[in-house]
């Protein structure tokens, strides 16, 4: 492939538009495109006519062995959905935007649809005169025709067709320079102000990174581009990165947890513009290539951004803890995964291909040295750029910097599924290290992984490779012990009758966080009795850190859902502590902590409830941070489902709404979440915001069999409204294992007789994790 020259004539009315697209290539045999729900008018090839021959999503053109320009003639539509060439509405008019990865470049133009074939691209567009378009590379051209214009934009260098991009509404923008780049926020629905956040921490990305990777960003602007409907988070399009709003706009009425995941987003997406869009994965089996090293760098960015939040910490919040839950299941999959079909690709954008991976590199960067690791990218970046790698490329690069053997190491990690629980015990004046896999069933599976074992002994560090299932290491009187330092390595410890040499180690918020994550994971698998888990429980009453006492709010909250008699008490207390600890206390940490523990203390205790919930009567003063726990309290205590949705059609952001949905699925009454959920349903909800608000519902102990029925009969309209997107299958394997609590089997038959192969992955682990939680309830 060499280039792809596109011209689009679009009817932005009628959401209709034809193209030609004319392909630099040469074959060996018949040329065969991928095309889907394009209709093909003629093909040419060196000018001359071609028979065609359209089937599934092939599009193959009768040229035999051919070298040269194909033409392709064709036409199609811009439909109703989340990926390709779609329309995404606002405010009572809509933008035509695109999102192509994993396989959707094909709904805009017939192409070589694979990661490996990457091509200059250059864009030429027919649209109204008063629409502005936003491409990878900036506008080279602007002619007038008719009563329409012509717009042609610089080729961009070579690269995969995922990565194409093109927006045509009506945009605002805010541009700043860095060096000689052109940082720019586009928006159609807010304020060009809100960007100056995203624009800051754009910057600051990109000077990072220049310098991390020793590369200069390549192209000559980027643009960040606030999109109304969005399946994803964001979508790293060279030089025209898509975010949804939460993950893009920032104002006074934004809480410290969106800034931190604006700047995280924002990090992550530029990363990806060097690891995933200068050097590409081979095919989507590397898919981890890309997320888990745009996800490690995300933090690794902010944190050198802003010190002061501490993102380390939210980083086993938010990728070690889901990505060792769905790998401690048996339906999980190695992070490089074998990978056949467009739809098996969508289902892979998940807590593997991010959270794994990225801690897999967080755990090399430990053995390593975090100078040899950088060496090591810098040098893998500079031998593939502008080309295709695979993960032995990375390893060969780590090896050849560090002198370590990383690929024997890395490949184990790479290509089995699951990871090791290290069961550290003494005996006879020796520590005996045991590793098998970890199974959350709790059965026993013997493995053996490679493990960069860190320790912590008598307060002084020591480091070991545990390459065999057993080893015994020469220990005498020893005071104190802790494994697997900070948690860097991608395994749990289990300290079989040592629990107390480790209490009185040194302990960081990291290893207490550990700790009780390893515990809940011992207590579910029936490695560690309730009593000993509800003593352990107690040590965190009074933490003061963000990471730790996150962890303990998120495990009683879990288990109070599962097992409500049991566990309201407990969790009320805890809350109550923890919120005295957090009182006047000012940073972004806290400020996000005191948000999330007081919305749940809401769930669980009717007089706070009552008490927070007037606050909603002054709500534009109550702090950001705390809004979404105030309209919770308010929906539970006071059940004014008029008042809340008049509050939802006044907002005037995403962020905003997004906290008066989760307070609609919240109501004590189930008839009042039955309107919320209708209301979802209605065409008033975005429709990238219904399936938040269906975990919500799943998440609200009152609601539960309601949640249930009304996920029953809305399941059609559901893959419907996500199709193409992958997101069906992580919105159900995050709601079955609530929901099915105490009917397993109705579960079970009602996604026999209603088969979703879109959502196949979600269902299984959803469905496996549910029967493993139902039995701890039947068992405690
Ligand atoms: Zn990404």
């Amino acid at each position: 492939m060499r280039t792809y020259s596109l011209f689009l004539d679009i009817d932005f009315q009628n959401l209709q538009f034809k193209g030609r697209v004319l392909i630099e290539l040469e074959s060996e045999r018949d040329v065969v495109l991928n095309s889907i729900g394009l209709k093909v008018l003629n093909s040419k090839a060196n000018g001359k006519t071609f028979h065609f021959e359209q089937s599934g999503e092939n599009l193959e053109i009768k040229t035999g062995p051919f070298k040269g320009t194909l033409e392709v003639e064709y036409a199609g539509s811009i439909p109703d959905l989340l990926v390709g060439i779609y329309r995404a509405p606002y405010d009572g008019t809509y933008m035509v935007t695109t999102q192509f990865e994993a396989a959707h470049a094909r709904r805009m133009l017939p192409c070589v649809d694979h990661p490996d074939y990457k091509a200059e691209f250059k864009l030429t567009l027919k649209i109204n005169k008063d629409l502005d378009a936003i491409s990878n590379m900036p506008i080279e051209s602007v002619k007038v025709e008719d009563d329409k214009k012509v717009v042609s934009f610089q080729k961009t260098p070579r690269m995969s067709t995922y990565l194409l991009y093109l927006g045509v509404g009506k945009f605002e923008e805010a541009k700043e320079r860095l060096g000689n780049i052109d940082v720019i926020f586009a928006t159609s629905t807010g304020k060009a102000r809100k960007g100056q956040f995203a624009l800051e921490a754009a910057k600051r990305s990109l000077e990072f990174y220049q310098s991390y990777f020793g590369i200069s960003y390549m192209l000559p602007k980027v643009h960040l581009i606030t999109i109304p409907e969005f399946a994803a988070g964001a979508m790293e399009n060279w030089g025209a990165i898509t975010f949804r709003e939460v993950a893009l706009e920032v104002d006074e009425n934004s809480s410290f947890k969106t800034r931190r995941r604006v700047a995280e987003v924002v990090a992550h997406e530029l990363a990806h513009q060097w690891f995933g869009n200068l050097v590409t994965m081979k095919w989507w089996n590397d898919l981890w290539l890309n997320e888990s090293f745009a996800t490690f760098m995300g933090y690794k960015v902010v944190d050198a951004a802003y010190p002061e939040w501490r993102v380390w910490q939210e980083f086993l919040v938010s990728e070690a803890s889901g990505a060792m839950a769905r790998d401690s299941l048996k339906n999980t999959h190695p992070i490089e995964v074998d990978i056949k079909s467009p739809s098996e690709i969508e289902q892979i954008f998940d807590e593997i291909s991010y959270g794994k991976g990225a801690c897999i590199l967080r755990m090399i960067e430990a053995y390593l040295g975090a100078d040899d690791f950088r060496k090591g990218v810098d040098n893998f970046l500079t031998k593939h750029k502008f080309s295709n790698a695979t993960g032995t490329n990375l390893w060969n690069s780590l090896e050849e910097v560090s002198g370590k053997q990383v690929e024997k190491i890395m490949s184990e990690w790479i290509e089995k599924p699951g990871y090791p629980v290290v069961t550290a015990m003494m005996s006879g004046g020796k520590l005996i290290l045991r590793q098998d896999r970890f199974l959350l069933s709790g059965e026993y599976e013997k493995d053996v992984w490679p493990i960069p074992v860190t320790m912590n002994w008598d307060d002084e560090f020591n480091k070991l490779l545990l390459e065999t299932e057993e080893r015994a290491i020469d220990i005498k009187d020893v005071k104190s012990l802790k494994l697997n330092v900070d948690h860097t390595g991608f395994y749990r410890v289990y300290y079989k009758g040592i629990y107390d040499l480790v209490w009185k180690s040194e302990l960081s918020a990291f290893d207490r966080w550990a700790l009780i994550f390893d515990a809940l994971a011992f207590l579910i698998a029936g490695k560690m009795p309730f009593s000993e888990y509800l003593s352990l429980v107690e040590r965190y009453y009074s933490e003061q850190d963000y990471l730790p006492a996150r962890e303990v709010s998120d495990q009683l909250i879990f288990l109070y859902l599962i097992m409500p008699s049991r566990f309201a008490e407990i969790s009320r207390e805890f809350h109550r502590s923890q919120l005295k600890i957090l009182e006047g206390k000012t940073d972004e940490n806290s400020s996000i902590l005191r948000g999330i523990m007081a919305g749940r203390l809401a769930m669980v205790d009717e007089a706070y409830a009552k008490e927070l919930g007037a606050r909603f009567h002054d709500y534009e003063k109550v702090e950001p941070d705390m809004r979404g726990a105030v309209a919770v309290a308010y929906a539970r205590a006071f059940s004014n489902f008029e008042e809340i949705v008049s509050r939802y059609r006044k907002s005037l952001s995403d962020e905003e709404r997004a906290r008066l949905l989760d307070a609609m699925a919240s109501f004590k009454e189930t008839s009042l979440v039955a309107m919320s959920l209708g209301l979802a349903l209605s065409g008033e909800v975005k429709r990238q915001d219904i399936g938040s608000m269906i975990l919500s519902a799943a998440t609200n102990p009152d609601a539960r069999d309601l949640a249930w029925t009304w996920l029953k009969v809305n399941i059609g309209r559901l893959l419907k409204l996500y199709e193409g997107t992958g997101r069906l299958s992580r919105i159900l394997l995050s709601v079955i294992p609530i929901l099915g609590i105490g009917r397993v089997e109705e579960v079970e038959r009602f996604f026999e007789e209603n088969r979703i192969p879109e959502a196949e992955k979600g269902i299984e682990a959803g469905i496996e994790k549910l029967k493993i939680y139902d039995g701890l309830v039947k068992n405690t």
